[in-house]
């Protein structure tokens, strides 16, 4: 029914439309761009104008960290379209340094200033469109504004830092999210020392800890240095040349370039001047057809907040896949609101809100999540979850090169809903994330990960593909079949902590105080779990474990069937060695 009604209501529009309207686009990139194609697809007869103030318009923001590390080599191969593709393909003007200086919501008007003559001129509209995008922060430290202290937004920073790289020996990235990552990794291939500093107690915080120590590591293996828990205060000039970087822990380092990544904010201004509202994240305020406060007045982009899915909550999202089908949405409601007696009917295209699907390379590690983590969701007061951990190769162990995907599942215990997931990898990663998200999307629960029927050969997969089993895993504890044990509690409660796993695996390392008795000797030695003697051992619960859950599961039924109160502590010593080192990185000054 929906798609019917799609279908009409693009043919009506384009068929119907007599006198045109004037769409005027403010940002020209993700958004920006996205939103005007679409709209010339919808209606021919509209004029549609993108009034940009940097010289390009749709380039690939998120291609440029590579171009820093020469990956992506040719400048021009970051230009996904130019004002002159525009003007042909589509018939839209796309005024290029031209920046949109004010807006006047009652008669209809922005300001624009003509950036190479100083020009200003006013510019009517019918529908206005904000695809500002976002700011880098850039707190007030003192020095942030020397000219060794970098970000990295548009291709003439791309220029700058190329240019700064070519002279550089080592650099200091502050921030340890996506892009300060990746800026990490091209420079290491630009032969650059890096040093990731990051005030949090962990890189990559969209991750829970126990899983971002993966990435930690990674970039500890390949040369880098991390810290965190470390937050910079000043930068100056060094005496040598470069840049001395005073950070929180006291210490001053030395470094030829400073790279800024520590998130964006929504460059709502020119809205917030023109009275449209905006949310306590300060992005813009919109609806689920991307219309903001003033009825002809839409936003799309990093520059608005949108309902997140998970948490209910109103957030931005600076992400490409969501600013690009922001876009198409903002062009079918304008439309819409154009022709409301011939579009309106059945049309059924919104914003269905964000999960802040996302993923990142790192050295050959694939960091990928969806949805909410723990912090996330404690902090929107949810409290009936549980979580999972498993290990699985991304395909078949007898096929030869299966590496494990480390993955994470957070599901609702009151009705499997899934809340998020988060994985990590060197292969078949992202797409076991982005199946994850899809099922959410759709409302999914880990009974649906379970009966998920996903396409499988030796190669690629395995009959019970990595998202099965994250659902087999979590239904299990649903049903009652097992009961995850907290990892948390693990120092303080008084459960016998059985190890199923070989001696010689036991010998290697295992959980202090734990007991080892080899799953196959266990239904013979199953009575050390309750000494006669002891009284006390009864009423105490066993949490099992093993190498990766997969045995301490086996041994889970077999005790329960034997009326023994069992748990286990999921994702076994894979598992518990990230915890632990999680909780010393935290620790760490
Ligand atoms: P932008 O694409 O930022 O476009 C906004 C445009 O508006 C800008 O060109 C700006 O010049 C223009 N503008 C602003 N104010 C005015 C004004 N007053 N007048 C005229 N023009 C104006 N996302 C991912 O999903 N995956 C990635 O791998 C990824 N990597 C990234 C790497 C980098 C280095 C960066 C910077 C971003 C990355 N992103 C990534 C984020 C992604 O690029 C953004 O979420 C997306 O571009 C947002 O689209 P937008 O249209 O809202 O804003």
């Amino acid at each position: 029914m929906v798609w019917k009604g799609r279908i009409e209501c693009i043919l009506i529009c384009t068929h119907m439309i007599e006198n045109g309207k004037r769409i005027v686009i403010v940002g020209g990139v993700a958004g920006g761009a996205s939103c005007a194609a679409r709209a010339r697809r919808l209606c021919e007869k509209c004029t549609i104008e993108i009034f940009e103030k940097s010289p390009f318009v749709s380039f690939a923001n998120c291609g440029l960290p590579y171009y820093v590390g020469n990956v992506i080599t040719e400048e021009k191969n970051l230009l996904v379209a130019t004002p002159q593709r525009f003007h042909d393909y589509f018939n839209i003007k796309v005024h290029t340094e031209h920046e949109v200086t004010a807006i006047d919501p009652a008669a209809r008007e922005i300001e624009v200033c003509d950036l190479k003559t100083g020009v200003r001129r006013s510019e009517p509209y019918d529908a206005l469109v904000m695809a500002t995008g976002a700011n880098a922060i850039r707190p007030p430290l003192p020095g942030i504004d020397l000219p060794g202290v970098r970000i990295l937004r548009t291709i003439p920073d791309s220029r700058r830092m190329r240019a700064a790289v070519e002279k550089a020996g080592s650099a200091v990235v502050v921030g340890g999210g996506f892009i300060g990552l990746e800026m990490a990794e091209n420079l290491v291939r630009r032969n650059i020392s890096v040093t990731i500093i990051e005030a949090a107690p962990q890189v990559m915080t969209p991750l829970d800890p126990e899983m971002a120590i993966r990435v930690a590591q990674q970039l500890k293996e390949n040369g880098v240095e991390v810290r965190v828990n470390c937050a910079v205060e000043s930068f100056a000039e060094s005496k040598g040349g470069g840049l001395e970087v005073h950070v929180s822990t006291g210490e001053s380092l030395r470094a030829d370039l400073a790279v800024l990544a520590i998130g964006v904010k929504p460059a709502a201004e020119l809205a917030v001047t023109a009275g449209i509202d905006t949310g306590s994240s300060g992005g813009i305020h919109v609806d689920d057809s991307m219309r903001t406060s003033d009825p002809n007045i839409w936003a799309v982009g990093d520059v608005v907040e949108t309902t997140d899915i998970v948490t209910g909550t109103r957030r931005p999202l600076a992400l490409a896949g969501p600013a690009n089908r922001q876009g198409r949405v903002a062009a079918a409601t304008i439309m819409r609101s154009f022709y409301p007696e011939t579009c309106e009917r059945r049309s059924g295209i919104r914003f269905r809100g964000v999960q802040a699907t996302s993923v990142c390379g790192v050295f050959g590690m694939t960091v990928a999540m969806t949805g909410a983590n723990e912090r996330a969701l404690q902090h929107a007061g949810i409290e009936d979850f549980e979580r999972v951990y498993l290990h699985p190769g991304h395909h078949v162990g007898y096929y030869p090169g299966a590496r494990p995907i480390h993955l994470k599942l957070i599901y609702s215990t009151t009705d499997g809903r899934i809340l998020g997931a988060q994985a990590v990898g060197e292969a078949g990663v992202e797409r076991r994330i982005d199946v994850i998200a899809m099922a959410m999307q759709m409302g999914g629960t880990v009974f649906d990960l379970e009966e998920a029927e996903l396409c499988y050969a030796p190669q690629f997969g395995a009959a019970k593909d990595p998202v099965n089993l994250a659902g087999m895993i979590a239904a299990n504890t649903l049903r009652g079949d097992f009961s995850p044990a907290a990892w948390e509690e693990l120092n303080s409660s008084n459960a016998v902590v059985l190890d199923v796993r070989s001696p010689e695996e036991f010998r290697d390392g295992h959980i202090p105080g734990s007991v080892n008795i080899p799953l196959p000797d266990l239904r013979g030695r199953i009575d050390e779990l309750s000494p006669a003697e002891s009284e006390e051992w009864k009423h105490r619960e066993v949490w099992l474990t093993c190498g990766v859950g997969q045995r301490a599961y086996y041994a889970t039924r077999l005790l329960m069937q034997n009326g023994y109160n069992v748990k286990v502590l999921s994702g076994g010593m894979m598992t518990y060695e990230t915890l632990v080192a999680a909780r010393s990185q935290s620790a760490a000054p």
